[in-house]
């Protein structure tokens, strides 16, 4: 085997030796035009008509004028001049690996074979409707690192992926299982106390190839026997966590309803509050001086409420939730309040992310280029990939979508994305 790969090394330097006197080493560089109709500058809220996007390999190599770029032999040209281009958007918040079922049967028989494959799927119809680079924040086992691996090398399509493994948490918290009885001795693979048990696990989840760490510092909605509104790790837990998170060079994204549990899990540095549905003043005052982003998920309340069959343990909680958190939310964005678009799909089907931005803007009044920002330029800050994604402009990767409208004018466009370019690869072309 070593004997061939030798035979085929050697092949591949004398062919390479061979063009390569044969060209000059510019020419070997093909080149993608992507002729945009309008280019929206999610920066600025501009919108630029008749611009080309000269891609060349992963990456965005030039933007200008359709005038001043000329088609070369061998340039391969797509046509979008009837749409607006602007880059492809950014969820920080998702399962790719999970799916939308409340039985907890469904919820007990999963397993990581199952999620794995719910992912292949998963990460497809996301990346289809747009969105090309998630955080995944909590996943069992480590489906979520193999998913991110398998698309990183081209086996199965899907988005850029940041991803935790499996979410921390305290025994009997939000990321625990509670739904069997304890003969049957079930704890999730998150679960640590104490603070000797949390660097462990923070240790272990970068061992296996977390990117980030997600935690539960409150309770939840869609877990049994818990309230989202009270802490569940301590201020000094999150501590111990953050500090070994940073050191080791990850970001931590900290569940959190409850007012206390995002106070303190601000205190302690986290990096993203998600949810937030009880933010109150304090917290708001001590995540503004932090710069704590908060990423809150609020579409999924309508669609529950609309199409939800949960379980009763978890139902009234939904419903108490949903009754405070938009306004609550309201008030953190209008006090400006750091916001990064997540949706939590999998609680809803995924691929309806966009809708997340319609809830911004049509229901909380924020602005749409605010709104677009939380999916982009915020959302890439976050995630600390602000130099490769985001905005498009030259050095980035081609992560590219276009849709029929001007977002700007009605966000809702961005539901129907029509097509989808990811480094460079072309994923989806309905354009007209
Ligand atoms: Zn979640």
């Amino acid at each position: 085997m070593l004997a061939k790969k030798c035979f085929a090394l050697a092949l591949f330097v004398a062919v390479g030796a061979i063009v390569g006197r044969a060209q000059p080493a510019q020419s070997a560089a093909k080149r993608t035009l992507v002729r945009a109709g309008h280019m929206l500058d999610v920066k600025t809220g501009k919108l630029l008509d008749g611009q080309t996007i000269v891609v060349v390999g992963e990456t965005i190599q030039s933007i200008g004028p359709a005038s001043t770029v000329q088609v070369q032999a061998g340039d391969t040209v797509i046509d979008l001049g009837g749409m607006t281009v602007l880059p492809g958007l950014i969820d920080v918040h998702t399962h790719l690996t999970m799916n939308t079922d409340f039985d907890p049967y469904h919820e007990l028989i999963s397993t990581d074979a199952k999620e794995a494959i719910n992912g292949v799927a998963n990460a497809r119809v996301t990346l289809l409707a747009g969105i090309t680079s998630v955080r995944n924040v909590g996943a069992g086992g480590y489906t979520d690192v193999d998913l991110r691996d398998a698309i990183n090398a081209g086996q199965v399509p899907g988005p850029h992926m940041l991803v935790s493994g499996p979410a921390m948490g305290i025994t009997g918290g939000h990321c625990d299982e509670n739904l069997l009885p304890v003969q049957y001795h079930v704890v999730g693979d998150g679960v640590a106390d104490g603070i000797a048990e949390v660097q462990h696990k923070v240790r272990q989840n970068i061992k296996y190839g977390s990117d980030l760490i997600k935690i539960c510092a409150t309770g939840g909605v869609l877990s049994k026997g818990d309230d989202p509104q009270a802490s569940q790790y301590t201020l000094e837990e999150m501590q111990a966590i953050v500090a070994d998170a940073h050191r080791l060079g990850r970001k931590v994204a900290a569940h959190a309803h409850g007012a206390q549990g995002i106070l303190w899990a601000t205190e302690a540095g986290v990096d993203s509050i998600e949810h937030g549905s009880y933010i109150n003043d304090e917290a708001i005052a001590e995540m503004k001086k932090r710069g704590t982003y908060l990423v809150p998920t609020l579409y999924l309340e309508d669609w529950m409420l609309e199409k939800g069959n949960l379980p009763a343990f978890y139902h009234q909680k939904m419903i108490d939730v949903s009754a405070v958190a938009k306004s609550n939310i309201k008030h953190a964005m209008q006090a400006g309040v750091k916001i990064a678009m997540g949706t939590d799909a999998a609680v809803y089907p995924h691929g309806l992310n966009a809708h997340e931005l319609d809830v911004y803007v049509n229901q909380l009044g924020m602005a749409p280029l605010a709104a677009l920002q939380t999916a982009t330029v915020n959302a890439a800050d976050l995630m600390g990939w602000s130099a490769k994604t985001g905005s498009l402009e030259a050095g980035k990767w081609a992560d590219i979508i276009a849709v029929e409208k001007n977002p700007l004018d009605d966000v809702r466009v961005l539901q129907d994305v029509k097509f989808v370019m990811k480094a460079g690869v072309v994923y989806k072309n309905e354009s007209k």
